[in-house]
């Protein structure tokens, strides 16, 4: 009887030794936000362990690091950024953790666009929302695939085949993207949020985004700025206006009261939603934005 209970004793040590050598074995990814990190996911699967810097809901734009945050870099192999000046407060942290593991900026290579600067007029500055165009993603994918498969060789083959299915879904995604808004006509594709997030959305599929805020939510318009927004949404008639998940809605409470419109709803900007959320992947997110768009839009 002892024997056996030693055995058994000695088998559940084993096994826990195994278990915590395989979560070990990992590769620690930090992503800055929550649709990288579904990225890393998909192209990683269950050889990363990954690490949102900001969460769901949460808005990358305002982030501030706590303590916790720079703990994620002790272990860490990779870090993914999206680049284009989006995470303006990274450099501080990886240089507060003395991080020396590598850095994928996701974004590399991509047409990126360029917008005036409304806190300094006359200069340009970079759009960073570039995942809002699913073609860009596919540039995403691959960069962190590339990535991965540096860190780790052995498992490139597979990174890269994840990511060849995944950019099957992204082709499928932008396709039936292009088909959805192809049913409203065109005088009524124009649309409000708060922030300019959906840039590189409306140079891909022809829908007009406007916003009080500029490609930061830190930006404050001016009185003028809202006023002119206000009878531009009552001479255009325009009913479609949106919340966003992750920015503060004030403002575009008090500019749907004024301009006397019922706010349509709520798209996923710059966050994913909670894994019980509408939103909780990229391609869920994308699905249900358009979805939502659609049904303001018929609004109009
Ligand atoms: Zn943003």
């Amino acid at each position: 009887m002892m024997t056996v209970l030693r055995r058994l004793a000695f088998l559940i040590v084993a096994l826990t030794l195994v278990l915590s050598a395989t979560a070990a074995d990992k590769i620690q990814v930090v992503a800055s936000f929550s649709i990288l990190g579904d990225l890393v996911s998909v192209v990683g699967g269950d050889r990363v362990e990954i690490h949102n810097l900001v969460g769901p809901d949460q808005d990358a734009h305002v982030f501030e690091p706590r303590p916790a945050d720079i703990q994620t870099f002790a272990r860490a192999k990779l870090v993914v950024l999206n680049g284009l000046g989006f995470e303006g407060w990274i450099s501080r942290l990886t240089e507060t953790a003395s991080y020396k593991g590598a850095t994928v900026v996701a974004s590399h290579g991509i047409k990126f666009r360029q917008m005036e600067d409304e806190d300094h007029p006359g200069r340009r500055t970079n759009d960073p929302h570039a995942w809002q165009d699913p073609r860009n993603v596919i540039d995403y994918v691959r960069n962190i695939a590339t990535a991965l498969g540096e860190i780790d060789p052995v498992n490139a083959p597979t990174y890269q085949e994840n990511s060849r299915h995944y950019i099957d879904a992204l082709q499928q995604l932008d396709a039936w993207i292009v088909d959805q808004y192809a049913r409203i006509p065109e005088t009524k594709r124009k649309l409000i949020t708060s922030h300019d997030a959906f840039g590189y959305h409306s140079a891909r599929y022809g829908i007009q985004f406007i916003a009080p805020q500029g490609v930061s939510t830190e930006s404050e318009p001016s009185a003028k700025e809202i006023s002119r927004l206000i009878r531009q949404i009552k001479q255009e008639k325009i009913k479609a206006l949106f919340m966003e998940n992750m920015s503060n809605s004030r403002l575009l409470e008090q500019l749907a009261k004024d301009a006397d419109v019922t706010p349509a709803g709520k798209l996923y900007a710059d966050a994913l939603s909670t894994a019980d959320g509408p939103a909780p992947n990229y391609l869920k997110m994308m699905r249900y934005n358009v979805d939502q768009i659609l049904l303001g839009l018929k609004r109009n």
